[in-house]
């Protein structure tokens, strides 16, 4: 069976971008490549072996069925790192298979302990550190807790990263907070290391997602937690901006990886004066030429672009009229008398010299490029072009 729209991913989008991050962050930073959200849209099962065909060999994901998927497609001995939920029933799974989990509270890390140890085996183990964003990690007056767990299980763990997230690194709205955040996180893990304790040395310290790898440098460290950036996209226009600042430079340096496209199913002429599709959003004032195409809010394209969306056809950017329905939108084809049935239709992506981007759709419907694309049905097909 076909769907009635597709993805296309990009290989050489997402080689431009790695070799930016490498600059970014230089050699001997590690580059983990968060997946999560289905990697923000783009599949993880066809994302990820991309992402390993550019040299990628850590990725993070939310949970562990995420994991899963991951580990299904990727090569022997890549680094996978839950960075949120897992069952107590799929700890023993994350175990047996070197999945490496964050810790955010004691009981989790008592659960994983007992656990390893009841196996046999080490349980891979990142302590997310609560520094002041007060959503998930482990408290200042739970780290002796935290020690005392960690000497009664020795052998059975290995530390593979401290680390913490930023509460908002992508504004400079929230500069005073993120600065507290990282003073805080050094804080705590002097109080690691003046344990005194080989076992407490973590592997890498991490913090960095892309807009604190971009605006915040210093919090690059071991390891950099990146999602949006690989995708081509900077996480806000302030990122972007500071981007540019820093960098004396107005070229964004980022190729967008996914396209989305569709076709004409249909097309409809209309007399001026009538309504188009239900009820009263859109009144013809004057005899239009419409294009239907396949595509509504059951796909992924928000309602909210109702009357407001545009895509390309044959090079030209036309408007979305009407509200978009469950599986359709209707187009105004204005001057293009030549479209067709089964013509292409981009709704996200370049066609000829015109592009639409997430951003402008963002713009138009006040979704994040974040959202929008994590809205991209999994059933969508994928496929890879250069
Ligand atoms: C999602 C996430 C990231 C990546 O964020 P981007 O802004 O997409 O780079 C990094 N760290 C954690 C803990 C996350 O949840």
């Amino acid at each position: 069976m076909f769907e009635t729209s597709y993805i296309e991913l990009s290989q050489s989008a997402l080689s431009t971008n790695y070799a930016f991050l490498r600059r970014l962050v230089g050699e001997k930073v590690e580059i983990s490549s968060v997946v999560k959200g289905n990697a923000y849209g783009h599949g993880i099962e066809n994302f990820v072996p991309l992402a390993q065909a550019c040299g990628i060999k850590h990725f993070s994901v939310f949970s562990a069925d995420e994991a899963y998927k991951v580990w299904q497609v990727a090569e022997k001995n890549t680094d996978i790192m839950i960075m949120g939920m897992i069952a107590n029933s799929e700890i023993e799974w994350a175990i047996q298979h070197k999945v490496q989990l964050y810790i955010f509270d004691l009981s989790r890390l008592e659960m994983a302990l007992i656990l390893a140890k009841k196996l046999n085996k080490k349980v891979y183990l990142h302590l997310e550190l609560e520094t002041g964003m007060n959503r998930l990690g482990l408290l200042e007056k739970e780290l002796p807790k935290v020690f005392a767990l960690l000497d009664k299980y020795c052998g059975f763990f290995a530390l593979e990263g401290i680390c913490t997230h930023y509460a908002g690194a992508e504004s400079i709205a929230n500069y005073v907070r993120i600065k507290q955040q990282i003073i805080t996180y050094k804080k705590r893990i002097h109080a690691f290391q003046n344990q005194g304790k080989s076992y407490l040395l973590p592997k890498r310290y991490h913090t960095a997602c892309s807009a604190a790898a971009i605006s915040y440098p210093q919090t690059q460290m071991d390891l950099v937690r990146i999602g949006i950036l690989q995708y081509g996209f900077f996480p806000t226009q302030e990122t972007l901006i500071q981007y540019f600042k820093n960098n004396k430079t107005h070229q964004d340096p980022l190729k967008r990886v996914l396209s989305w496209k569709s076709q004409i199913m249909s097309i409809k002429e209309v007399e001026a004066g009538e309504f188009v599709g239900y009820g009263t959003s859109f009144l013809a004032s004057r005899q239009m030429r419409i294009a239907i195409v396949p595509v509504g809010y059951a796909q992924g394209y928000s309602r909210s672009l109702s009357n407001q969306g545009r895509v390309l056809i044959r090079g030209e950017r036309l408007a979305v009229i009407g509200v978009v329905n469950m599986n359709l939108m209707l187009i105004d084809l204005e001057k293009l008398d030549s479209a067709e049935i089964g013509d292409e239709v981009v709704l996200i992506g370049k066609q000829k010299d015109k592009e639409i981007t997430v951003a402008s759709f963002g713009e138009l419907s006040n979704q994040l490029n974040y959202e929008l694309l994590t809205r991209l049905p999994a059933y969508i097909p994928r496929k890879v072009v250069l």
